[in-house]
């Protein structure tokens, strides 16, 4: 496999182009990973099986892999995702939530979605990265970069926290187009501080003797921002200058623009070679939101039934680049695809028949085909269709597979397993989850859901927030979406 070039598109250079490696044939990747206030839910599992297969692909062509995956577990600002450095610690408003009122404290939160959050990855059967460094393990490590970035003209201290000067770094603005003429209008409308020397400046350390996770630090107790965390992550476990980072479309900016103008004034190297972001993932052609009803964790469609693998399969199915749509049919089709393969493996695996190979020679091509599709910029449509068309070989051989086909079969369907991971799962436990069997009847959730409907429609809303109210009580949800009513059962971990 030494000879194939792995290409992806890189969002500095606006290019596709070949993914290059510092030390020939080891790849050094970080991939943002999720703040722990919540169930991940699919969206964010479309990222990281992005990272999935590109570690994947390095692996089959016979590279090294480094795989960096973090957990966000403080210093998340609700302000965060659009601007810089103001709002809510999601952790901490997410205690408040009615979700929270389980917990006992905020680190018993964090606990309970980082655990339920690993148990997600591996249903999915994402490869384990090499490391899943935390945040809050971390910490020292930022105070000391916080203090390095003033020491350099980087920072400054104010009476709320530590700042980086975002004027004192000219490239900033580089990877996602906001420049800094943009920022000044894009920030002012979101917050403005007074503290700080220029609206657009992030903070590296937040003042806050109330916060519930706070370290002590030079400048007094407080937390760190969520962008010094990657970047200092990232340095620890990949050194400075890395190969290759990735995460959603949102984290181009403003999170992945801060971490390169830390990193990059820390070590005065440049920090990353290739930027890789992943489009949204979108449910029935909108947003995902839950004021839609159409937001789903991976744990709420197991509970109504759907196989992890599928699930999988569907998120894998457009290409990573352009946003996706997911959709029941979508679901449907991918389960029809899993049970092919399935079937597919237990057909190689019970052969008495003597004779030639007759699969060997194209499922070789088949697979090297997938492989490359892979290889040209993760084109999984390509690679899901020959693997699909390897499997139906193997199917269409029937009770005449020889025992030679079937060894070849096999072979095909092990390397389509590990490059795709949709043949069977590496983990155990993911092997025969059970949809969370509703304990009530779902006939009588039917006959309640038309009630609610007619209720609606004779404008008596009372009726129909009873109805919801009472199936609520019972641990069944209801989810109004533009196609009707739909029921799931709220699943616990
Ligand atoms: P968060 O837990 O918010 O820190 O997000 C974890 C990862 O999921 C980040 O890389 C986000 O960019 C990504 N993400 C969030 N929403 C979506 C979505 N709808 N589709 C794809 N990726 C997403
Ligand atoms: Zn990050």
């Amino acid at each position: 496999m030494g000879d194939k070039i792995f290409r992806l598109y890189d969002t500095m250079s606006k290019q596709v182009k070949p993914l290059e490696t510092r030390e020939p044939g080891h790849l050094r990747f970080y991939a943002c990973g999720p703040t722990v206030y919540s169930y991940a839910h699919i969206g964010n599992f479309r990222s990281f099986l992005t990272a999935d297969l590109i570690v994947r692909t390095a692996k089959a062509l016979d590279w090294k892999v480094t795989f960096v995956n973090n957990i966000t577990d403080v210093g998340h600002l609700t302000g965060d995702d659009v601007a810089d450095s103001e709002g809510e610690d999601k952790l901490e408003k997410a205690l408040r939530s009615k979700e929270g009122e389980s917990f006992n404290n905020v680190w018993e939160l964090a606990e309970h979605y980082t655990a339920a959050f690993e148990q997600d990855w591996q249903r999915l059967n994402l490869q384990e990265p090499n490391v899943r460094p935390k945040a809050t393990q971390h910490v020292r490590q930022q105070i000391l970069a916080a203090e390095d970035l003033i020491e350099k003209g980087f920072a400054y201290e104010t009476p709320t926290g530590v700042y980086y000067s975002v004027e004192s770094f000219p490239k900033y603005g580089k990877l996602s187009g906001n420049t800094q003429e943009n920022l000044r209008q894009a920030v002012r409308e979101v917050v403005v501080d007074d503290n700080k020397r220029a609206q657009a400046d992030f903070a590296l350390w937040k003042k806050d003797d109330h916060h519930l996770m706070q370290w002590y630090s030079p400048f007094g107790w407080g937390f760190p921002g969520w962008h010094i965390e990657c970047s200092v992550m990232a340095r620890e476990y990949l050194g400075d200058t890395i190969d290759l980072h990735s995460g959603g479309e949102d984290n181009m900016f403003p999170h992945h623009e801060c971490e390169i103008a830390q990193s990059e004034a820390l070590t005065g190297k440049p920090f990353c070679n290739h930027w890789v972001h992943t489009r949204f993932l979108q449910v029935n052609g909108e947003k995902m939101s839950k004021s839609l009803g159409n937001f789903y964790t991976v744990r709420d469609l197991i509970a109504k039934g759907a196989d992890p693998l599928a699930i999988r399969y569907a998120l894998i199915s457009g290409i990573y680049g352009k946003p996706l749509n997911f959709t029941d049919q979508g679901l449907r089709d991918a389960q029809a695809n899993i049970e092919r393969y399935r079937k597919a493996d237990e057909l190689v695996a019970n052969v008495t028949k003597e004779g030639e190979d007759k699969l060997g020679a194209t499922l070789e091509e088949l697979y090297d085909q997938a492989l490359d599709a892979l290889a040209n910029d993760l084109n999984t449509p390509v690679a899901l269709a020959k693997a699909l068309e390897g499997a139906r070989l193997i199917l269409r051989e029937g009770e005449d597979l020889t025992i030679p086909s079937a060894a070849s079969g096999k072979r095909f369907l092990d390397r389509i397993n590990d490059l795709l991971g949709i043949v069977r799962s590496s983990y155990e436990m993911a092997e025969a989850p059970k949809p969370a069997a509703p304990q009530v009847d779902p006939q009588l959730i039917e006959s309640k859901i038309a009630e609610r409907a007619e209720a609606k429609k004779s404008k008596d809303f009372a009726r129909a927030d009873a109805i919801r109210t009472e199936l609520d009580a019972l641990g069944i949800e209801l989810r109004d979406t533009p196609t009707g009513t739909e029921w799931v059962a709220k699943s616990s971990i």
